[in-house]
């Protein structure tokens, strides 16, 4: 019998049906039909079926012996070992020397379980996932500016209508191709329009040769200085003011702080701004006219800013999408049926996974845990005294870091024992090195994953886990639409879901606090606990969203209130959810990147994806065709800089950074700037571009400098 289900992988979550594979125990992939993909599928989908009998797969526990490697051990022995040695630590160093790292692609089921199970069972603060390194800066900006964070504020498809479309780094063609045929139409009018220092497949879309910002038939590709990409949306947003092109019936009625915004890029005029980011001003001033003309002010279409990580992994990351979302205000453009900003969530679970508890500073319904009405709300669901529920934690980047770290006069102690679900750390955080070296001063590492991840590998226990086929529950796509995921075949050898092993442990610590196992039920106590947040489920179930998918199509976008409430698809329409229903507008400035480029430094290394892998790798350098087409990390640089360093084609590069070194195969590109090298993020050893990449931190939102450093380059055999 078929099942209807999603990818494993990313935020768009194509629909797909799995049938039983002829002569196998496997399963068979077909696209179906589901709004984002509209019957595509990318690569990694199509081979996705591969992940559930990977030959390596974990299917029994596995504890670290005395001889120092894992062992396969039962249940009840892996279970009893870590309640014991989790028992001992925090009766010697107290709750918070126990911390919890979650993942984004966790199902929304497994999520809320974590964080519940971490504030009432582990009674400790110190949880975080690793949406801290892609969504929080967008999470952060549109938080404070709109009053939620919903990566699309509106249905993907909304796109194709529009006159323009402005994506700030993102590679959509690569990370996500279904997506891309909704903005067929749109370059097909000329008005796709890629920020991006390299000339990625999205890029190449506008049909500009070479990368230049000539004029093109199909759209505009600017191509800044990494980190300043805030600098060319400041000047855009300058050109919009100074040649009068704003909504000012718009930001009258719908907006607060106008003023110190328009004060605020006063100084960005176009041909200061092309000085630091290298944009001509006649760029600048041309994307300011297009965006004006697409708006529903002047009679356009209409016109939409997405932001990816390109530009929010940055220490200027939540400045970058409060600028983009300001230029959207004074365009008029949030709330209006065909226009907006929205942030395009990387991910599978990423939306989901920062809604419902798992985020260092947020209980489930995307409450502040420092509100007193969503602690007592969400305390009286869980059966706790509010009070016994912890205050905020430390973001992922300060939590990972200060693993093992002894207390001095400066510093507290670090957490000594670690829970991780679903995350490789140490090859998706950045500066690895030091990662790694915090996880080795642990008393206790417990890693739940369905295959030896680098990280699993320096568990002290590995928890088998079922995976996506295997499993009942729900995710919430890119739109903020809640939808199924099912299960298609049996749970590979002894792996038991999240859900299982956390209300056993619950059970062996004595928690009188009540953990279901049953996805159906851990989902209709997550709705109540919803109930009356921003990201309110509780009209949901997984009844209802089975019952109604024949009936009225797939899912539903949250809020949903009420049971017979058809849910949200544009929340801004009238108003904001903000105190006084209005966007505020927040003055910003570019202060650049932390690791800039400098004399023994002097090329910038930007990182992002290739179409055959999904974040860390983990999964799909499992899958034989993946990696066959992409089996290793590469360095992309342009001619012009290679040849003045005598780098061949295709010879090994060694990169070095104030972090670490590695190592990697050029690969001469024209499509990149001439200052600028690109690594892929997916691999581990000496090709892992996180031994490089810098652990400076947005102030605001704590997400990590991804996106930009500086390197030294030379071929490998140099000194
Ligand atoms: Fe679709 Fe993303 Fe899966 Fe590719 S990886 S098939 S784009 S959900």
């Amino acid at each position: 019998m078929s099942t209807a289900t999603h990818c494993p992988y990313c935020a768009l979550q194509c629909g797909m049906n799995l049938d039983p594979a002829e002569g196998t125990t496997g399963v068979s992939v077909t696209p179906r039909q589901f709004p984002t993909n509209a019957g595509g599928l990318c690569q990694k989908g199509w081979t996705s079926a591969e992940l559930l009998r990977t030959p390596d797969r974990i299917t029994t526990p596995l504890l670290r012996g005395r001889d120092g490697e894992l062992h396969p051990v039962g249940w009840d022995e892996a279970l009893a070992t870590i309640t014991d040695r989790v028992q001992r630590i925090q009766a010697e160093h107290g709750h918070d020397a126990v911390a919890v790292f979650g993942g984004g692609g966790l199902t929304n089921e497994k999520a809320y379980t974590l964080g519940k199970f971490a504030r009432t069972v582990l009674r400790t603060p110190n949880i975080d996932y690793n949406g801290r390194f892609c969504m929080s800066s967008a999470a952060a900006a549109t938080n404070r500016a709109l009053g939620m964070d919903r990566g699309l504020p509106f249905p993907l498809t909304d796109l194709s209508g529009a006159d323009v479309v402005v994506l700030l780094g993102s590679n959509l063609a690569e990370t996500m191709p279904p997506a891309v045929q909704h903005l067929a139409p749109v370059r097909d009018r000329g008005g796709l329009v890629v920020v991006d220092p390299r000339r990625s497949r999205t890029a190449a879309l506008t049909g500009e040769p070479g990368g230049t910002q000539g004029e093109g038939s199909q759209g505009v590709h600017v191509q800044p200085v990494p980190g300043t990409d805030l600098v060319v949306l400041l000047a855009v947003t300058h050109v919009v003011i100074a040649e009068n092109l704003l909504d000012q019936d718009y930001l009258a009625e719908r907006t607060t702080g106008f003023e110190e915004v328009r004060r605020s890029v006063a100084p960005w005029w176009p041909e200061r701004a092309e000085t630091v980011c290298g944009v001509p001003a006649g760029t600048l001033r041309r994307l300011a006219r297009m965006l004006a003309a697409a708006s529903p002010a002047r009679g356009g279409r209409g016109a939409y800013l997405l932001t990816g990580r390109g530009v929010e992994q940055s220490t200027q990351g939540t400045a970058t999408v409060t600028a983009t979302i300001n230029l959207s205000l004074v365009l008029g453009l949030p709330g209006r049926t065909g226009s907006g900003y929205g942030a395009i969530t990387g991910q599978g679970n990423g939306q989901g996974g920062r809604e419902h508890g798992q985020k260092a500073d947020q209980l489930p319904g995307y409450r502040s845990i420092t509100d007193p009405a969503a602690r007592a709300h969400v305390a009286a669901v869980w059966g706790v005294d509010e009070a016994t529920i912890p205050g905020p934690g430390r973001p992922a980047v300060e939590l990972l870091t200060s693993l093992g770290r002894p207390a001095t006069d400066e510093v507290p102690g670090g957490p000594r024992a670690l829970f991780v679900h679903g995350a490789n750390v140490v090859v998706s955080a950045p500066n690895v090195h030091r990662v790694a070296e915090a996880l080795r001063r642990l008393d206790l590492l417990v890693v739940c994953d369905f295959v030896p991840s680098e990280t699993a590998l320096l568990a002290d226990v590995v928890l088998p886990v079922t995976q996506w086929a295997e499993e009942e529950g729900t995710m919430t796509s890119l739109e903020g639409r809640v939808i199924r995921r099912r299960r298609a075949v049996d749970p590979s050898g002894r792996a038991r879901s999240e859900l299982w092993i956390l209300a056993e442990l619950a059970r062996r610590f004595g928690s009188v606090v009540r953990f279901d196992t049953d996805p159906a039920e851990v989902f209709d106590e997550l709705a109540r606990a919803s109930a009356g947040g921003v990201a309110d489920y509780s009209g949901l179930s997984h009844a209802r969203l089975d019952a109604d998918e024949a009936a009225k199509g797939p899912g539903y976008f949250w809020p949903v209130p009420a049971g017979d409430h058809p849910g949200t698809p544009r929340p801004f329409q009238d108003r904001f959810p903000s105190v006084d229903g209005r966007a505020r507008m927040v003055p910003v400035d570019h202060y650049g990147p932390a690791d800039d480029v400098r004399p023994d430094a002097p090329v910038y290394l930007v990182t992002g994806r290739v179409l055959q892998h999904y974040q860390s790798g983990a999964q799909t350098r499992r899958v034989a065709e993946l990696n066959r087409i992409a089996a290793e990390a590469h360095v992309e640089l342009h001619p012009l800089l290679a040849t003045r360093l005598g780098i061949d084609d295709g010879s090994l590069i060694r990169l070095r950074t104030s972090r670490g070194e590695a190592l990697a195969r050029a690969r001469w590109s024209e499509s990149i700037r001439t200052d600028t090298v690109f690594m892929p993020f997916h691999f581990s050893g000496t090709g892992s571009v996180n031994l490089l990449t810098s652990d400076a931190t947005d102030p605001i939102s704590g997400m990590p400098e991804f996106k930009v450093c500086a390197t030294d380059l030379r071929p490998a055999g140099a000194v």
